[in-house]
Protein backbone atom coordinates (compact mmCIF):
# COMPACT_ATOMS: atom_id res chain seq x y z
CA UNK A 1 0.00 0.00 0.00
CA UNK A 2 1.44 3.35 -0.58
CA UNK A 3 1.09 6.36 1.87
CA UNK A 4 1.79 9.16 -0.67
CA UNK A 5 2.99 13.15 1.31
CA UNK A 6 2.22 15.14 -2.07
CA UNK A 7 4.22 18.44 -1.80
CA UNK A 8 2.52 21.39 -3.18
CA UNK A 9 4.45 24.66 -3.95
CA UNK A 10 1.64 27.00 -4.74
CA UNK A 11 0.05 25.92 -1.61
CA UNK A 12 -1.21 29.18 0.32
CA UNK A 13 1.73 30.36 2.38
CA UNK A 14 -0.82 31.16 5.03
CA UNK A 15 -3.16 28.31 6.98
CA UNK A 16 -6.48 29.58 8.14
CA UNK A 17 -7.00 29.64 11.66
CA UNK A 18 -8.25 27.50 14.07
CA UNK A 19 -11.35 29.84 15.80
CA UNK A 20 -11.80 28.12 18.66
CA UNK A 21 -11.56 25.25 21.48
CA UNK A 22 -13.86 23.25 19.62
CA UNK A 23 -12.59 23.35 16.02
CA UNK A 24 -9.23 22.52 17.81
CA UNK A 25 -10.65 19.40 19.57
CA UNK A 26 -12.24 18.31 16.05
CA UNK A 27 -8.78 18.70 14.53
CA UNK A 28 -7.19 16.41 16.69
CA UNK A 29 -10.10 13.77 16.63
CA UNK A 30 -9.97 14.05 12.76
CA UNK A 31 -6.50 13.71 12.86
CA UNK A 32 -6.67 10.54 14.62
CA UNK A 33 -9.47 8.78 12.38
CA UNK A 34 -6.80 9.57 9.52
CA UNK A 35 -4.14 7.89 11.48
CA UNK A 36 -6.63 4.71 12.21
CA UNK A 37 -7.45 4.67 8.92
CA UNK A 38 -3.71 3.80 7.84
CA UNK A 39 -2.95 1.24 10.45
CA UNK A 40 -6.25 -0.50 9.00
CA UNK A 41 -4.77 -0.44 6.02
CA UNK A 42 -1.67 -1.29 6.89
CA UNK A 43 -2.92 -4.15 9.04
CA UNK A 44 -5.33 -5.48 5.95
CA UNK A 45 -2.14 -5.39 3.74
CA UNK A 46 -0.39 -7.51 6.04
CA UNK A 47 -2.83 -10.01 5.87
CA UNK A 48 -2.43 -9.85 2.01
CA UNK A 49 -5.36 -8.55 1.69
CA UNK A 50 -6.28 -5.45 -0.71
CA UNK A 51 -5.67 -2.29 1.20
CA UNK A 52 -7.48 -0.02 -1.52
CA UNK A 53 -6.12 3.18 -3.21
CA UNK A 54 -2.88 4.81 -2.07
CA UNK A 55 -3.78 7.61 0.78
CA UNK A 56 -2.26 11.12 -0.50
CA UNK A 57 -1.90 14.05 2.08
CA UNK A 58 -0.93 16.54 0.16
CA UNK A 59 1.84 19.03 2.57
CA UNK A 60 3.71 22.10 1.71
CA UNK A 61 6.30 23.57 3.89
CA UNK A 62 3.90 25.87 5.51
CA UNK A 63 1.21 22.72 6.68
CA UNK A 64 4.52 20.89 7.55
CA UNK A 65 5.54 24.15 10.31
CA UNK A 66 9.21 23.80 8.40
CA UNK A 67 10.93 26.71 7.30
CA UNK A 68 10.00 27.80 3.60
CA UNK A 69 13.51 28.67 2.90
CA UNK A 70 17.18 27.90 4.33
CA UNK A 71 17.82 30.46 6.85
CA UNK A 72 14.29 30.68 7.94
CA UNK A 73 12.68 29.92 10.89
CA UNK A 74 8.76 29.54 11.72
CA UNK A 75 7.17 31.38 14.85
CA UNK A 76 6.21 28.84 17.18
CA UNK A 77 2.16 28.79 16.68
CA UNK A 78 0.76 25.29 18.24
CA UNK A 79 -3.48 24.76 17.99
CA UNK A 80 -3.07 22.66 21.26
CA UNK A 81 -1.22 21.47 24.26
CA UNK A 82 -1.14 18.12 25.24
CA UNK A 83 -0.03 16.57 28.59
CA UNK A 84 0.86 12.72 27.62
CA UNK A 85 2.96 9.96 28.90
CA UNK A 86 6.62 8.63 27.98
CA UNK A 87 5.50 5.75 26.28
CA UNK A 88 7.74 5.43 23.59
CA UNK A 89 4.70 3.82 22.06
CA UNK A 90 2.41 6.59 22.26
CA UNK A 91 4.26 9.48 19.89
CA UNK A 92 1.87 12.39 20.56
CA UNK A 93 2.18 13.95 16.85
CA UNK A 94 1.74 10.41 15.06
CA UNK A 95 -1.03 9.23 16.57
CA UNK A 96 -3.23 12.20 16.07
CA UNK A 97 -1.42 12.82 12.45
CA UNK A 98 -0.27 16.10 13.14
CA UNK A 99 2.77 18.11 12.09
CA UNK A 100 5.58 20.58 13.48
CA UNK A 101 4.76 23.37 15.29
CA UNK A 102 1.26 21.97 15.64
CA UNK A 103 1.38 20.26 19.46
CA UNK A 104 2.78 21.60 22.32
CA UNK A 105 3.69 18.58 23.93
CA UNK A 106 5.07 17.65 27.34
CA UNK A 107 5.64 13.72 28.30
CA UNK A 108 5.91 12.54 32.06
CA UNK A 109 5.34 9.10 33.04
CA UNK A 110 1.66 8.47 33.78
CA UNK A 111 0.54 11.70 32.43
CA UNK A 112 0.86 13.33 35.88
CA UNK A 113 0.63 17.34 36.44
CA UNK A 114 4.36 18.31 38.27
CA UNK A 115 5.44 21.97 38.87
CA UNK A 116 7.64 22.10 35.72
CA UNK A 117 5.12 20.64 33.63
CA UNK A 118 2.52 22.93 34.69
CA UNK A 119 5.41 25.72 34.45
CA UNK A 120 5.43 24.48 30.66
CA UNK A 121 1.78 25.43 30.10
CA UNK A 122 1.81 28.50 31.98
CA UNK A 123 4.29 29.26 29.34
CA UNK A 124 2.46 28.50 26.54
CA UNK A 125 -0.78 29.80 27.71
CA UNK A 126 1.35 33.47 28.00
CA UNK A 127 3.45 33.53 25.20
CA UNK A 128 1.47 31.51 22.73
CA UNK A 129 -1.78 31.77 23.69
CA UNK A 130 -3.32 33.67 20.18
CA UNK A 131 -3.30 30.60 18.53
CA UNK A 132 -3.59 28.38 21.59
CA UNK A 133 -7.47 27.10 21.34
CA UNK A 134 -6.95 23.68 23.47
CA UNK A 135 -5.28 21.61 26.35
CA UNK A 136 -5.00 17.93 26.33
CA UNK A 137 -4.39 15.10 28.44
CA UNK A 138 -3.71 11.84 26.98
CA UNK A 139 -3.57 8.56 28.72
CA UNK A 140 -3.43 5.03 26.74
CA UNK A 141 -3.91 1.72 27.62
CA UNK A 142 -1.25 -0.79 29.20
CA UNK A 143 0.46 2.23 31.11
CA UNK A 144 3.25 0.90 33.16
CA UNK A 145 3.17 3.87 35.31
CA UNK A 146 -0.40 2.84 36.23
CA UNK A 147 0.08 -0.47 36.85
CA UNK A 148 2.86 0.41 39.47
CA UNK A 149 0.60 2.64 41.68
CA UNK A 150 -2.37 -0.10 40.98
CA UNK A 151 0.48 -2.70 42.34
CA UNK A 152 1.17 0.00 45.46
CA UNK A 153 -2.60 -0.37 45.85
CA UNK A 154 -2.95 -3.88 45.81
CA UNK A 155 0.03 -5.04 47.83
CA UNK A 156 1.17 -2.10 49.85
CA UNK A 157 4.02 -4.53 51.55
CA UNK A 158 5.54 -4.04 48.08
CA UNK A 159 5.48 -0.04 47.90
CA UNK A 160 9.08 0.20 48.69
CA UNK A 161 9.71 -1.94 46.06
CA UNK A 162 8.17 -0.39 43.45
CA UNK A 163 8.27 2.99 44.32
CA UNK A 164 12.19 3.36 45.55
CA UNK A 165 13.03 6.59 44.85
CA UNK A 166 11.75 10.16 46.07
CA UNK A 167 11.33 10.54 41.82
CA UNK A 168 9.43 7.69 41.22
CA UNK A 169 7.40 8.10 44.42
CA UNK A 170 6.05 11.34 43.36
CA UNK A 171 4.72 9.42 40.41
CA UNK A 172 3.19 6.49 41.75
CA UNK A 173 1.75 8.72 44.68
CA UNK A 174 0.03 11.21 42.39
CA UNK A 175 -2.16 8.20 40.55
CA UNK A 176 -3.50 7.04 43.77
CA UNK A 177 -5.92 9.08 43.80
CA UNK A 178 -7.35 8.12 40.23
CA UNK A 179 -6.56 4.19 41.77
CA UNK A 180 -8.32 4.35 44.73
CA UNK A 181 -11.51 6.19 42.41
CA UNK A 182 -11.68 3.42 40.25
CA UNK A 183 -11.03 0.94 43.25
CA UNK A 184 -14.45 2.04 44.69
CA UNK A 185 -16.10 2.68 41.65
CA UNK A 186 -16.16 -1.06 40.41
CA UNK A 187 -16.61 -2.03 43.83
CA UNK A 188 -19.90 0.06 44.00
CA UNK A 189 -20.94 -1.12 40.99
CA UNK A 190 -20.37 -4.86 41.03
CA UNK A 191 -21.66 -4.95 44.57
CA UNK A 192 -18.93 -6.89 45.66
CA UNK A 193 -15.07 -6.53 47.27
CA UNK A 194 -12.49 -5.57 44.52
CA UNK A 195 -10.71 -9.09 44.95
CA UNK A 196 -13.73 -10.87 44.36
CA UNK A 197 -14.04 -9.04 40.48
CA UNK A 198 -13.02 -11.36 37.84
CA UNK A 199 -8.95 -10.36 36.72
CA UNK A 200 -9.42 -7.67 39.30
CA UNK A 201 -5.85 -6.22 38.56
CA UNK A 202 -5.91 -5.52 34.97
CA UNK A 203 -9.59 -4.45 35.12
CA UNK A 204 -8.24 -1.92 38.23
CA UNK A 205 -5.50 -0.87 35.30
CA UNK A 206 -7.83 -0.40 32.72
CA UNK A 207 -9.75 1.70 34.58
CA UNK A 208 -7.28 4.00 36.35
CA UNK A 209 -6.37 4.71 33.27
CA UNK A 210 -9.22 6.31 32.43
CA UNK A 211 -9.92 8.12 35.06
CA UNK A 212 -6.29 9.21 35.84
CA UNK A 213 -6.48 11.59 32.80
CA UNK A 214 -9.56 12.67 34.22
CA UNK A 215 -7.84 13.46 37.25
CA UNK A 216 -4.69 15.49 35.30
CA UNK A 217 -7.71 17.28 33.09
CA UNK A 218 -9.23 18.49 36.47
CA UNK A 219 -6.45 19.47 37.81
CA UNK A 220 -5.21 21.61 34.42
CA UNK A 221 -8.84 23.18 34.16
CA UNK A 222 -8.87 24.56 37.57
CA UNK A 223 -5.34 25.89 36.98
CA UNK A 224 -6.33 27.60 34.08
CA UNK A 225 -9.79 28.94 36.12
CA UNK A 226 -8.01 29.85 38.45
CA UNK A 227 -5.82 32.30 36.29
CA UNK A 228 -9.11 33.82 35.35
CA UNK A 229 -9.13 32.25 31.70
CA UNK A 230 -12.41 31.15 30.06
CA UNK A 231 -9.90 29.48 27.65
CA UNK A 232 -8.57 26.94 26.44
CA UNK A 233 -10.62 24.68 27.18
CA UNK A 234 -9.00 21.17 29.15
CA UNK A 235 -10.11 17.96 27.52
CA UNK A 236 -8.93 13.91 28.33
CA UNK A 237 -9.19 10.42 26.05
CA UNK A 238 -7.31 7.69 26.27
CA UNK A 239 -4.92 6.32 23.50
CA UNK A 240 -5.98 2.80 23.37
CA UNK A 241 -3.46 0.32 21.71
CA UNK A 242 -6.08 -1.81 20.36
CA UNK A 243 -7.71 0.34 18.62
CA UNK A 244 -5.33 2.83 17.90
CA UNK A 245 -8.25 5.28 18.72
CA UNK A 246 -8.02 7.87 20.80
CA UNK A 247 -11.14 7.21 23.07
CA UNK A 248 -12.45 9.03 26.48
CA UNK A 249 -14.48 5.93 27.33
CA UNK A 250 -13.92 1.85 26.94
CA UNK A 251 -14.24 0.26 23.50
CA UNK A 252 -18.15 -1.40 23.05
CA UNK A 253 -18.42 -0.66 19.43
CA UNK A 254 -21.34 2.02 20.48
CA UNK A 255 -19.01 4.88 19.08
CA UNK A 256 -17.04 6.24 22.15
CA UNK A 257 -13.76 7.33 20.59
CA UNK A 258 -13.39 11.53 20.64
CA UNK A 259 -12.17 13.66 23.76
CA UNK A 260 -14.10 14.65 26.52
CA UNK A 261 -14.11 18.08 28.33
CA UNK A 262 -12.60 17.79 31.62
CA UNK A 263 -14.78 17.13 34.82
CA UNK A 264 -15.90 20.35 36.12
CA UNK A 265 -15.68 18.83 40.22
CA UNK A 266 -14.61 16.27 41.95
CA UNK A 267 -18.55 15.35 41.83
CA UNK A 268 -18.20 15.02 38.29
CA UNK A 269 -14.65 13.44 38.26
CA UNK A 270 -16.40 10.34 40.80
CA UNK A 271 -19.49 10.45 38.09
CA UNK A 272 -17.00 9.72 35.42
CA UNK A 273 -15.35 6.86 37.28
CA UNK A 274 -18.29 4.68 38.07
CA UNK A 275 -19.26 5.52 33.99
CA UNK A 276 -15.99 3.64 33.16
CA UNK A 277 -16.50 0.99 35.50
CA UNK A 278 -19.98 0.67 34.73
CA UNK A 279 -18.61 0.53 30.88
CA UNK A 280 -15.94 -2.47 31.53
CA UNK A 281 -18.41 -4.59 34.17
CA UNK A 282 -20.98 -4.13 30.87
CA UNK A 283 -18.63 -6.03 28.94
CA UNK A 284 -19.32 -9.81 27.82
CA UNK A 285 -16.31 -11.73 29.29
CA UNK A 286 -14.44 -12.05 26.10
CA UNK A 287 -14.13 -8.86 25.14
CA UNK A 288 -13.42 -7.44 28.33
CA UNK A 289 -10.63 -10.07 28.60
CA UNK A 290 -9.73 -8.64 25.22
CA UNK A 291 -10.15 -4.79 26.05
CA UNK A 292 -7.99 -5.26 29.88
CA UNK A 293 -5.92 -8.61 29.93
CA UNK A 294 -3.81 -7.31 26.93
CA UNK A 295 -2.86 -4.62 29.45
CA UNK A 296 -0.96 -6.84 31.81
CA UNK A 297 1.31 -7.57 28.63
CA UNK A 298 3.84 -5.06 29.39
ZN1 LIG B 1 2.19 5.30 30.32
Amino acid sequence: MDVIYRYDPFAPLSLPKIPDSAAAIRRLVEGNERFSEIVRRMQLRTLGDDAGTPIVIPVSPISLGLPLYQGAMPSQAPFAVVLGCSDARVPTEAIFDQSFNDLFVLRVAGNVLGAEGLGSIHYAMAHLGENLKAVVVLGHSKCGAVTASVDAYLSPEGYTDIAFTYALRSIVNQIQIAVRSSAKALEDRAGKPLSEIREFRSLLVAVSVYVNAAVSALALQQEIDQAGRKDPKVHFGVYDFETVRVRCLPETGKGTSGLRAAPASGTDLVAYATEVAKTFLSLDDAVRDFNCMLTMQL
